[in-house]
């Protein structure tokens, strides 16, 4: 029987964890019932977790086993949680012949780079897949409304957070609709600016009656009344800051940072405080990408790289080394994010048990990443103001985990591309307000660790008639 139902296939597989977005709606439109994805995450697990409960870091795709094909894939943006999974997808033939993978310039040149590199660490999938996936790609040109399958129009918004991301609202055959949020971001950036409210930038025919995804990654702003987090402002203050005096002080910094959006904000930062910076691993290529693709005028222009702007590529091997041994104190942006993998190794097996290194996170942290123990292990040694050596152990790369003294220095910045939810409450009321007050029907709740589900389903109460858990494998009929 065709029926119009949402399909969850994202989530996270352990606490702590924000797994990966997927999922699918079932819709009719032009008398056919069109199956859509939206966005296909792959999940951040260790090399030495895999296989664990038979748990990968894919999406779930036991629902569409065997049944009806994916007609069209919409990847909201171009992180790893959300586009992670498409070579998965390709190669367990998920996808109707002729279906396209739908997405924003940024994307469409990023997407060849994430299933690249995913090639070498996770092989749910192979180069012909990867070809595959590529050949399916079609960017959607500009945010608004847009005819991916015949007789079927949806709207696509820009939401800041990184250039090139957008929710989709899709219709059913009813004129009801519901819409998938992407991440948000609530704060201008240096890649691009802040996400808009419904009434100051949609078409009133397309605000929806349910939200089908959300982005609960942040966290509310204070919880239980305790301290409030530090606002993004206050934080890349405090990196300047802490910068500086690293440089002062003759110091390497190296800021392990995401390679999609957050590199290129901190090397912006930086360069606008009058500060060299150089950027390493893949964050190089996507500066060029954001560089050379705007998809609205709400994607800043970034400066050329090189002297002139003060953000300068590491150009090879050789000159990190370079920078690493020479005596001159430099400052480095570089993936990746969590301390595992990319260029950050080399610059942790070099720096880590060195005084005169400076190591700072700035991205979410993983648990089980060498960033999260690295971080935790500060904190224990300034709560102890412990001068004795402290050891960590960590897993460099494909490398067995080894034992490192530590002797630098590490911070952690909250230079996070996501909003409060109180953000979201914002934008609940914002979209409650253009339905003349009339609450939304449905919320599922998607994208973030259960405490943040539990946070997010007070929250959201005044604004929709039912709130639900999107948890793997939720099959909602619409
Ligand atoms: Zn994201």
């Amino acid at each position: 029987m065709e029926t119009e139902r949402l399909m969850i296939h994202g989530g996270s597989t352990r606490s702590g964890s924000l797994g990966q977005q997927c999922a699918t709606v079932d819709t009719m439109a032009g008398g056919r019932l069109y199956r859509i994805m939206v966005d296909c995450g792959m999940e951040f697990v260790r090399e030495d977790e895999l296989g664990m409960g038979g748990i990968g870091p894919t999406p779930d795709f036991s629902l569409l086993r065997g049944g009806k094909k994916i007609d069209a894939v919409f990847l909201t943006h171009a992180h790893v949680d959300h586009i992670g999974s498409i070579g998965a997808l390709c190669a367990g033939g998920y996808l109707e012949p002729e279906a396209k993978i739908y997405c924003s310039p940024q994307t469409v040149n990023i997407v060849p780079i994430v299933l690249n590199d995913g090639l070498k660490n996770h092989p749910q999938y192979n180069i012909f897949d990867a070809a595959d996936a590529i050949s399916r790609l079609a960017v959607i040109p500009a945010p608004g409304e847009c005819e991916i399958l015949p007789g079927l129009k949806v709207y696509i918004a820009q939401r800041g957070h990184i250039p090139g991301n957008g929710g989709i609202v899709i219709p059913l055959a009813s004129g009801r609709k519901g819409y998938f949020t992407s991440d948000e971001c609530w704060h201008n950036q240096p890649v691009t600016q802040a996400s808009l409210l419904p009434s100051q930038s949609w078409p009133t025919e397309w605000i929806p009656d349910e939200i089908w995804g959300t982005d609960l990654t942040y966290g509310a702003a204070s919880t239980n009344g305790s301290k409030s987090k530090p606002t993004i402002d206050e934080e890349v203050t405090r990196l300047i800051e802490k910068v500086r005096e690293g440089l002062d002080n003759n110091r390497k910094v190296i800021i392990a940072a995401f390679g999609t959006g957050r590199i290129q904000n901190v090397g912006v930062w930086l360069a606008k405080a009058g500060i060299r910076v150089y950027i390493d691993g893949i964050g190089r290529e996507i500066y060029r990408i954001f560089q050379e693709n705007r998809w609205t005028e709400r994607d800043n222009r970034l400066p050329k790289l090189g002297e002139g702007s003060g953000i300068m590529p590491v150009e090879s091997a050789k000159h990190r080394e370079h920078l690493i041994r020479s005596s001159e104190p430099c400052v480095v942006a570089t993936t990746g994010g969590m301390g595992d993998f990319g260029p950050i190794v080399a610059y942790l097996e070099a720096g880590i048990s060195h005084k005169n290194f400076d190591f700072y996170f700035t991205s979410w942290l993983d648990p089980r990443s060498n960033g999260h123990k690295l971080v935790e292990l500060s904190k224990k040694m300034e709560r102890d103001d412990e001068h004795s050596e402290c050891r960590v152990k960590l897993k460099m790369g494909e490398d067995k985990p080894r034992h490192f003294p530590v002797r630098a220095s590490i911070s952690h910045f909250a230079l996070s591309a996501h909003s409060p939810m109180e953000k979201t409450s914002e934008f609940l009321q914002d979209i409650v307000n253009c339905r003349h007050g009339k609450p939304l029907d449905r919320i599922v709740l998607t994208h973030g660790v259960q405490e943040n589900k539990a946070i997010a389903a007070n929250l959201f109460m005044p604004f929709s008639r039912q709130i639900m858990y999107g948890e793997r494998n939720t099959i909602v009929s619409l």
